[in-house]
C-alpha cells in the first residue's frame, strides 16, 4: 500500500529562530494527536540540523529542499546530499518548478542530483508539471512525461522505490489558483500510467503521488478523496502549524 504523505516546502522563509519556532509548535500538535498520514517537512538547509533535533523523526519526516549535483568538493556555496543526510534527514525536494525556473536545473543536472540523493540514503520528492501556455495548449501529459523520463526513469525499480512524485501545475504555485480535483486525479492518473509502462503496475500501485499548488485546508478533503491523490506538497500553507495542521487533517 502506497503512503499518504503531506510534505511542506517552507522555501525561503523563516530564519533559524523562526523555523525551530514552527518545527516545535508543529512537533507538539502531532504528539498531542497522531495524524493519519506520513508527514514531513523541507526546510533551509540552515534548519536542518537544529529542527533534527527537535522533531520526533517516527511522526516528523525532515527533507531539505535542494542537494548539490556534484558529490564532493570545490563547489563553493553548495551542499551535498551527504551534508544533508548527515543532518538526520530523510528527504530532498528535486525537481521543483522555481528550480528549474530560476536556478536553470535541466533534466541532466537533476538526473545527476536524483542519483547522488538516492546514494546517500535519501528519498526524493520529485517535482513535475506544466506552465500555464503548456496546459492552454494542452501539453500537460507530454510534460510530466518527458519530466519523468528525463530524470528518473533511467532508475532501477529498486532506487524508484525511493521516488516520490509530487504533480505542481506551475500555473497553481502560490497564486492561489487550484487545479479542480478532477483536474488533478486525470493528470495523477495519466502519471502513474506512464510509471506503470516504464516499471509495471505494482510500482505504480506502490508510488506515492503528491498534489501541489495552492493547496489548503479547505480544499485538501476534495482533492485527497480522489484515488491517485496521495497526499500534497504545500508551499504557503505549510508556514503555520495550524494551516499546515489542517491540510493534515484532511486524512481523518
Ligand atoms: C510549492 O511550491 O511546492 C507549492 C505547492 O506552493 P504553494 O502551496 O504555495 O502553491
Amino acid at each position: 500500500m502506497r503512503k499518504k504523505i503531506v510534505a511542506g516546502n517552507w522555501k525561503m522563509n523563516k530564519n533559524l529562530q523562526e523555523g525551530i519556532e514552527l518545527a516545535k509548535e508543529l512537533n507538539e500538535a502531532l504528539a498531542a494527536e497522531k495524524p493519519n498520514c506520513d508527514v514531513v517537512i523541507c526546510t533551509p538547509f540552515i534548519h536542518l540540523a537544529k529542527v533534527s533535533d527537535i522533531i520526533n523523526h517516527e511522526v516528523i519526516g525532515l527533507g531539505a529542499e535542494n542537494c548539490a549535483d556534484k558529490e564532493k568538493g570545490a563547489f563553493t556555496g553548495e551542499v551535498s546530499a551527504e551534508m544533508v543526510k548527515s543532518t538526520g534527514a530523510e528527504y530532498v525536494i528535486l525537481g521543483h518548478s522555481e528550480r528549474r525556473e530560476y536556478y536553470n536545473e535541466t533534466p541532466e543536472i537533476l538526473k545527476e542530483k536524483v542519483l547522488l540523493a538516492l546514494a546517500n540514503g535519501l528519498k526524493v520528492i520529485f517535482c513535475i508539471g506544466e506552465s500555464l501556455e503548456q496546459r492552454e495548449a494542452n501539453q500537460q501529459n507530454e510534460v510530466v512525461k518527458a519530466e519523468l523520463e528525463g530524470s528518473v526513469f533511467n532508475l532501477s525499480e529498486e532506487q524508484f522505490a525511493n521516488i516520490v512524485i509530487a504533480y505542481e501545475p506551475i500555473w497553481a504555485i502560490g497564486t492561489g489558483k487550484t487545479a479542480t480535483s478532477d483536474q488533478a486525479e486525470e493528470i495523477h492518473a495519466y502519471i502513474r500510467s506512464v510509471i506503470a509502462d516504464k516499471y509495471g503496475k505494482e510500482v505504480a500501485e506502490n508510488t506515492s503521488i503528491l498534489y501541489g499548488g495552492s493547496c489548503k485546508a479547505s480544499n485538501a478533503p476534495e482533492l485527497f478523496a480522489k484515488p491517485d491523490i496521495d497526499g500534497g506538497l504545500i508551499g504557503g500553507a505549510s508556514l503555520k502549524c495550524a494551516d499546515f495542521k489542517g491540510i493534515i487533517d484532511a486524512w481523518k
